[in-house]
């Protein structure tokens, strides 16, 4: 193997094709599912499990039949998650069990006649070949020059290898690259965290403010039902979007506010509520710090001044703000998910934080109601070794506010430019695709390349798969054990993931591998039992119940044990905050040297022939994870570029043209991408889903077909509150012919 420089290696379909034809089983288990075909319905069993087609884990029930084949998959009814119901993506779930591009066997990165390649290996090969690198590093290093970047549950049983190793180096990129900044920001604001699923009360809300924020698209199962039968009620949503998305078009207003002004829109609604007296004065004396400094502050932010920022008309300013007042405390401004836009997201979060106190939603009925989890307890096992460094030692005190680990600042600590004594010399990547997840793609593979030990574990064969030096495959979701679910909801409830179905190919559940790579590395006095069910029963039977209970079950629900799901009028509450108040001026930014209230600041705006590059999602596709899905990619396999009609026009381009992209930094995209022409975007910016534009060949529905956002994406603003990767500010022209004829300039 080359140690200098790790070649992005296509993995060979025929490296798995021996195998099947040497394999008589593995023979028999190719194909066996055929989801949809009839049934006898009498013979069905239900298997209780929770979706991993995206974050929100619904819990569900896979059905299958007498010869044990996987039929259909439903939600369970009592699951606050999914209400009973499964979107689009999680009714597509099988598919990530039939994909034929599944990972099948664990591979090595070997050189033949001064190639690269992969070679399949057993499994014993790769667990000897890792935990001899591991200790390698070890012994030079320290454990903690070992870093893991994890998405989903499988990480979760490589969190403890980790820990056990001896390394708190474990982060996961849906923190800096995504919610991060409104952790920190309503954190500042509440002393609480948002988390996941989001504690808004939709289903009570009468006035939702949506900023950027395509809920509808953005498929978050029970949030979508809730608010779907909340407009059944007449509730009035206000959409903040350059683009006519699906809630804008059910929005009493939408604002296709200029990009990159929304501070000055939250401030002049602020000074609104303010300056009418609209804002809900017993609430804040009762249990705001800073009134009055907000006030001072927010003084000269009129609509007037807000209107010659963001384009939106000062009447349609106080018009909505009067609307949210309206309608207080049952105004929800939502939080959102992916919010590291511009560098000063934690700022614009805040802001959003605080027109939420100003109108009194948190805590109470139609705002945010107050979450609470089951308690689980840990299997035991010997207390993990001490860590000598982490992540905040390497920052030395930078980003002090943010509460996870941040997953660009591993990159950096793996980078040859990084000269502290703190080096980060292996990685495990379980489940994400850090091509796409992680901006700045180059400065990614140059940290690789200065790895002594690369080892990824998924079910696909991803972009960042083909840099590793080991591939490890993990059976899907529906083969496999994982921790029980424990998510703060109204009620506290667990659930649990048993498996359906045998894993195929070669493919193992992640806490089988971590199991048998601590068997190498000789710590298998952390993992002492045999199987993960055991594990699970053990938890179980502490809270009194048992694994075979829950696989009638599914899910058991809880009284609540602490505080009331709202605040009772006037009832004393103290907030997480320094104050113990709801902070209106943060104590804590301003101990850290920030803006202890937000400002708005102008960002760079498009060149001449530049459009700002705005990305999201799509109802039946989980970012890049789910493009190859056979189900998913037939309701959709390719994304497009929406295009404002008159931009169209000026650049001689028709709808379904395929075009190129290039960015400010000359960066081109490498594959066309079709172009949607329509009135539902602003001229300034165009429009296309993330997850689309897939470099692997092995991933044969979905490569090649649309455009990588992530490869345009090279213009990174990191947000200096938390360290999150603002990715909003970079601009993109058309290109007509590959590679080059530009048409607008
Ligand atoms: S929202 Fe859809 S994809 Fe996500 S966990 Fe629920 S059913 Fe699965």
């Amino acid at each position: 193997m080359s140690k200098s420089r790790r070649e992005f290696i296509k993995i060979s379909a025929l490296s798995f094709g021996g195998l099947v034809m040497a394999n008589p089983i593995l023979n028999a288990m190719i194909g066996q599912v055929q989801a949809g075909e009839p049934i006898d319905a009498s013979k069905i069993k239900p298997v209780p499990t929770y979706c991993e087609v995206c974050f929100w884990k619904c819990a569900g029930w896979v059905h299958t039949d007498e010869k044990g084949e996987l039929w259909k998959i439903e939600g369970n009814e009592d699951d606050p998650h999914c209400k009973g119901r499964f979107c689009p993506r999680g009714t597509g779930g099988l598919g990530m069990y039939n994909d034929e591009d599944r990972l099948k066997s664990p591979l090595m990165r070997v050189e033949v006649n001064g190639k690269q390649t992969f070679k399949e290996v057993s499994w014993d090969k790769a667990f000897r070949f890792i935990a001899d690198k591991m200790n390698q590093i070890s012994e030079e290093h320290g454990p903690e020059s070992l870093a893991l970047f994890k998405h989903g549950s499988g990480g979760a049983h490589f969190g403890k290898l980790f820990k056990a190793f001896g390394s708190r180096n474990i982060t996961a990129p849906s923190y800096a690259q995504c919610r991060g900044p409104r952790e920190v920001g309503f954190h500042a604001t509440f002393g609480a965290n948002i988390n996941s699923p989001e504690p808004v009360d939709l289903e009570n809300t009468k006035c939702l403010v949506l900023i950027g924020n395509h809920i509808g698209e953005n498929m978050h199962n029970s949030h979508v039902q809730e608010m779907s039968k909340a407009i059944d009620n007449g509730l009035e949503i206000i959409t903040v979007d350059p683009r006519l998305s699906t809630a804008a078009s059910k929005s009493v207003h939408w604002l296709p506010i200029k990009p990159a002004t929304d501070i000055a829109l939250l401030l002049a609604w602020m000074h609104v509520l303010v300056t009418e007296k609209l804002y809900d004065k017993a609430y804040i004396d009762q249990y705001a710090y800073g009134f009055e400094d907000l006030e001072a502050h927010i003084a000269d932010k009129t609509p007037e001044w807000a209107e010659e920022i963001t384009t939106i008309k000062a009447d349609v300013i106080r018009e909505t703000a009067r609307k949210m007042a309206y309608h207080a405390p049952a105004t929800l401004i939502h939080p959102g998910r992916h919010v590291t836009w511009y560098g000063d997201d934690t700022q614009r979060l805040r802001a959003m934080a605080m027109l939420n106190a100003l109108l009194g939603s948190w805590g109470r009925k139609g705002g945010f109601y107050f979450p609470e989890k089951a308690k689980v307890p840990s299997f035991p096992h010997p207390a993990y070794p001490s860590a000598s460094w982490t992540w905040k030692d390497y920052l030395d005190g930078k980003y002090a506010l943010a509460g996870s680990s941040i997953a660009n600042v591993f990159v950096d600590a793996s980078h040859p430019d990084n000269k502290t004594d703190k080096k980060i010399k292996g990685w495990f990547v379980v489940g994400t695709n850090l091509i796409s997840t992680i901006p700045d793609t180059k400065k990614t593979l140059e940290a690789i390349d200065n790895l002594d030990l690369f080892v990824v574990v998924d079910t696909m064969p991803m972009e960042i798969t083909g840099y590793a030096d080991i591939i490890l495959p993990e059976c899907t979701y529906l083969e496999r054990y994982d921790d029980i679910r424990v998510s703060p909801n109204r009620e506290p409830n667990i659930a649990v993931r048993i498996p359906a179905a045998k894993p195929k190919y070669l493919t193992k559940p992640s806490d089988w591998i971590v199991r048998k790579l601590a068997e190498k590395l000789k710590l298998s006095a952390h993992f002492n039992y045999k199987s993960y069910s055991e594990v699970l029963d053990w938890q179980l039977k502490q809270m009194g119940f048992s694994l075979a209970e829950m696989k009638e079950r599914g899910i058991i629900k809880f009284d609540r044990k602490n505080a009331n799901l709202y605040l009772e009028e006037g009832e004393e509450y103290e907030f997480g905050t320094p104050t113990g108040m709801i902070e209106l001026y943060s104590t804590d930014l301003e101990m850290e040297g920030f803006d202890p209230l937000p400002n708005y600041t102008p960002h760079p705006e498009p060149p001449a022939g530049f459009f700002r590059l705005n990305y999201g999602r799509a109802p039946m596709h989980t970012f890049g994870r789910t493009a190859n899905n056979p189900n998913l990619n037939e309701l959709m396999n390719e994304n497009k570029l929406w295009v404002n009609p008159k931009i169209a026009k000026k650049a001689g381009i028709v709808n379904g043209q395929e075009i190129w992209l290039e960015n400010q930094d000359g960066v081109k995209s490498e594959f066309p991408i079709k172009v949607r022409v329509t009135e539902r975007i602003g001229m300034d910016n165009v429009y296309m889903v993330h997850g689309f534009g897939k470099s692997n060949k092995k991933l044969k529905r979905s490569n090649g077909r649309g455009i990588s956002d992530s490869q345009l994406v090279t213009n990174v603003m990191v947000d200096p509150v938390m360290g999150g990767t603002g990715m909003r500010g970079n601009f993109v022209k058309f290109v007509i012919d590959k590679p080059e004829r530009e048409v607008i300039s």
